[in-house]
């Protein structure tokens, strides 16, 4: 897209300055000499002109002058009035020649505008073609409407399953999705139902596009793939046509993948933003929703979406029979990071000196594009250095020109910054193993998500209750808490990494006294103002119902919710230190832990005692 539009400006400018030169060429026939017929007259009077050269115009008495002077000079005079002037020559008893009319400059006059017409329109249409193929063969003039996915058939892509790396869950899951494609028939006899659509959400880089790429390389299917952003052009109209086209050729190959990459282009919530919505990308998301209902189950079309705001998708677009399975690519983790670079290295010679675990290490948040890049920056030093194999030092040299050459500086993360992370997701996650209704924990994790989480600790998915209880929240409230305390204990010190924590342990807490009546000084009255989100004007329009003193109130007894879950928290956590420790110790070296793993830390058998320092970081 920002490569065509620049040649858009090209063009642009180009068309510009051929306009600017025709009008200039226009000028030069009837530019001023400067030279004045008071000056003309005067040189006659002293006797200095030699000769005169009469050049009357077409259709009017208008006309230059060609002055020859004695001295030898030559004057342009242009004239109103060429028999006017003609006398006046005469009168000085000069004997002026008068040419013939001219003939106009055919060329300057009728070629020449019409050949820079021509010469624009070509620019344009090369301009449009090249906006519309995209390289692609298929592009034809004007064919705005038509889309613009790149094709890939079974046979041409080689990229399989197993040349990518780390992953696994995710490969796991796809597994099926491969079957499928590979053996339609195998699923319709049993009548099993193949999601249509799956989203892929995850940072840039994470190997969303590779997953997809490789699902259909393995089953050796034709691969569509067209970012979002194509989509939404300037024209209405012309996106809800291209994804109609789109779906029409997707028919004539299946069975096979559309992937569509950065669908939040299009696929953005409808109708929020003040003052009315995009007309243009609601409509070609619309016909998005329409192409995806319209296919029937097993036709062999998967639809494949990637992003990384699942936040801003519309909700309309995960109901069943479309995106109807999500899955979440994380940044890898250590083994993960290894295996990513192991991939990468396969067609550079590494020097015996090379310790990929090393480098797996110390790369936490990076994506496998970053440790692709990496490598090969690493490469490019080797080559510099006349070398036919990379060497340690040209990855470390690397890791400064890719790590602090960009804005992924906040990537690299200080092994402080990790132990930190990891004492505070282990204190989360204690609580949340500890405390009777929330939890268990599924995952604990100090792998950076590039969208500032520096770590994230996941409770097995909610079970779907009608209400919840007061214990419930207060526990809620705690295990927010319990971040920021781990942090308190170890460090003796605080940092800014709690920030959602508080905000989320808040609005908590100030529901329960707002809303549900569970705080003993306020009673059971609903002091909210009902919190839709959709009107993001209404909480300025609306005046508060409720008197200021009533507003102290409740801040007190926010406050003291708060305060007495932080007590009751520190004292378990103080209770489960050597816990803490164990799992901040295994987070830094796994990143990332499982279920089990971590409910094995509470095993007697597993070693205990405080074996384990307090080490300040
Ligand atoms: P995304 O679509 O998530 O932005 P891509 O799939 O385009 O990311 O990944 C960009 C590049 O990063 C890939 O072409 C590949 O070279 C590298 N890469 C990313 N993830 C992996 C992985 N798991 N294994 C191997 N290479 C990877
Ligand atoms: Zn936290």
């Amino acid at each position: 897209m920002s490569k065509n539009n620049k040649n858009f400006y090209l063009y642009f400018v180009i068309i510009i300055g051929l306009v600017f030169f025709t009008v200039w060429i226009g000028t030069l026939r009837v530019q001023n000499s400067g030279y004045t017929r008071g000056q003309f007259v005067q040189q006659l009077e002293n006797n200095e002109v030699a000769m005169v050269n009469i050049c009357p115009n077409r259709d009017t008495p208008t006309g230059s002058l060609e002055i020859t002077l004695k001295s030898g000079e030559e004057r342009t005079l242009y004239v109103t009035d060429v028999t006017e002037i003609e006398a006046l020559v005469r009168d000085y008893g000069l004997d002026p020649r008068v040419e013939s009319v001219p003939e106009e400059s055919w060329f300057l006059n009728s070629v020449f505008p019409i050949l820079i017409m021509v010469i624009a329109f070509v620019f344009l249409f090369v301009m449009m073609n090249a906006q519309n193929s995209g390289g692609n063969s298929n592009g034809k003039m004007m064919n705005f409407g038509r889309s613009r996915a790149r094709l890939t058939l079974g046979g041409e892509n080689t990229i399989k399953l197993d040349g990518v790396a780390g992953l696994k869950e995710e490969k796991e899951e796809l597994q099926e999705i491969v079957e499928f494609l590979k053996e339609p028939g195998k699923f319709t006899k049993v009548g099993a139902r193949i999601p249509k659509g799956i989203l892929l959400e995850g940072a840039p880089g994470t190997g969303k596009t590779l997953l997809a790429k490789a699902i259909a390389g393995e089953a050796n299917v034709p691969f569509f793939s067209i970012s979002g952003s194509d989509f939404v052009e300037m024209f209405v109209g012309v996106g809800a046509s291209r994804v109609r086209d789109m779906f029409a050729e997707a028919k004539r190959h299946s069975p096979c993948i559309i992937f569509i990459d950065e669908i939040d282009a299009v696929a953005r919530r409808r109708g929020t933003g003040m003052g009315g919505g995009h007309d243009e990308r609601e409509q070609t998301l619309n016909q998005l929703l329409v192409e995806m209902d319209g296919f029937g189950v097993n036709e062999g079309i998967i639809v494949m979406a990637a992003t990384n705001r699942v936040d801003i998708l519309d909700p309309a677009i995960l109901r069943p029979g479309r995106f109807d399975r999500k899955l979440t690519v994380a940044h890898p983790d250590v083994r993960g990071r290894e295996e990513i670079l192991k991939v990468h290295a396969e067609n550079k010679p590494l020097g015996d000196d090379v310790d990929l675990t090393q480098i797996a290490q110390t790369t936490a948040g990076f994506t496998g594009a970053d440790l692709e890049n990496l490598l090969n920056e690493a490469a490019i030093n080797a080559a510099m250095d006349e070398r036919v194999f990379v060497k340690q030092d040209d990855i470390k040299k690397a890791f400064v020109k890719v790590g602090i050459g960009t804005e992924k500086k906040s990537r690299i993360i200080s092994d402080k910054e990790k132990r930190i992370t990891a004492y505070h997701e282990a204190g989360h996650a204690i609580l949340f193993h500890v405390l009777p209704d929330v939890g268990p924990v599924y995952t604990v994790s100090i792998i950076p998500t590039g969208i500032g989480a520096a770590g994230y600790t996941m409770p097995l998915p909610e079970k779907d209750e009608a209400f919840t209880t007061k214990g419930k929240m207060l526990q809620d409230i705690m295990v927010s808490l319990g971040g920021r305390i781990a942090e308190e204990i170890i460090f003796d010190d605080v940092t800014t990494g709690a920030l959602s924590d508080i905000k989320k342990a808040t609005k908590v807490a100030r529901r329960m006294v707002t809303r549900y009546g569970m705080s003993e000084n306020i009673g059971i009255i609903n002091y909210d103002d009902d919190d839709d989100e959709v009107f993001i004007g209404r909480d300025l329009a609306h005046a508060k119902s409720h008197s200021e003193e009533i507003s102290g109130q409740i801040d007190r007894e926010v406050k003291a919710i708060i305060d007495e879950c932080y007590m009751k928290a520190k004292e378990i956590i103080m209770e489960q230190s050597s816990i803490l420790h164990k799992c901040a110790e295994l987070l830094l070296e796994k990143e990332k832990i499982g279920r089990d793993e971590f409910e094995a830390l509470f095993d007697k058998k597993y070693p205990q005692p405080e074996e384990i320092s307090p080490t300040m970081a």
